[in-house]
């Protein structure tokens, strides 16, 4: 059986910025499928957001509006409570079986993934393509390498063939951007143009998100 490939990239986009949005791109093109962005309602491994979950999905629609290649899918927003990647992946396999996930992840996501909620259940739902994220090296622990060691491809036609468990190692433009450096810049009062796109520009200035 081949599966369609569905690359989906996942993340709190306190606010969205062209380091998630370049990636979403050029995976996009790699892949030549279109790329799913799916910011989290209230994420249970790390701080609540600085913006509200309003704000974020607003923000990642006027970054996405005019790319028909970066999808939004806004369903961890609308459910209520935490935010869990294997609930989403749980229900995106039941409702398109033929659909085999790849999740994306910067390298310092990817590191951290034994601490994700049930990420060897996550592991059999989806395939991950870990890109590099500059200034942010993080080595893998061991246990986490040992699994990945021998799922690493280079070859994104190889995820057609399962619907889980291959890591594809992408190169994409290193772009060293932060949402912590943003809302830092932002809460200086200084001008976050051409870090992110003019329309969340627009919008952080107009709604004064993060002053
Ligand atoms: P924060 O600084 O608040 O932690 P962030 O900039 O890391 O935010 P997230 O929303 O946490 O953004 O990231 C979502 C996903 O996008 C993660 O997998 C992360 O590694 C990846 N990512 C974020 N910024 C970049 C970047 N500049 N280049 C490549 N990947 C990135």
């Amino acid at each position: 059986m081949s599966y369609t490939i569905a690359p989906l990239l996942g993340g709190t986009f306190d606010p969205v910025h062209n380091g998630h949005l370049r990636c979403a791109l050029e995976i996009s093109e790699w892949l030549k499928s279109p790329v799913r962005l799916v910011p989290s309602g209230q994420p249970a491994h790390r701080d609540a957001p600085g913006g509200s979950a309003s704000d974020r999905l607003a923000m990642l629609r006027a970054a996405t509006a005019t790319y028909a290649t970066l999808v939004v899918d806004d369903r961890e927003v609308r459910r209520a409570g935490d935010t869990y990647s294997v609930d989403t992946l749980e229900a995106l396999t039941a409702e398109e079986p033929g659909t085999a996930f790849a999740f994306i992840v910067g390298a310092d996501a990817f590191a951290g993934l034994t601490r994700w909620r049930r990420w060897e259940r996550l592991t059999e739902l989806t395939h991950f393509i870990l890109v590099d994220r500059p200034g942010q090296a993080a080595p893998l622990p061991e246990v986490l390498e040992r699994w990945a060691a021998p799922r690493r491809t280079r070859d994104p036609a190889r995820l057609a063939d399962a619907r889980s468990g291959l890591i594809l190692e992408a190169e994409i433009t290193p772009l060293e951007l932060s949402a912590t450096m943003l809302r830092g810049l932002l809460r200086a009062g200084r001008d976050p143009a051409f870090l992110v796109p003019d329309r969340v520009r627009d919008y952080l200035l107009a709604h004064r998100v993060y002053r």
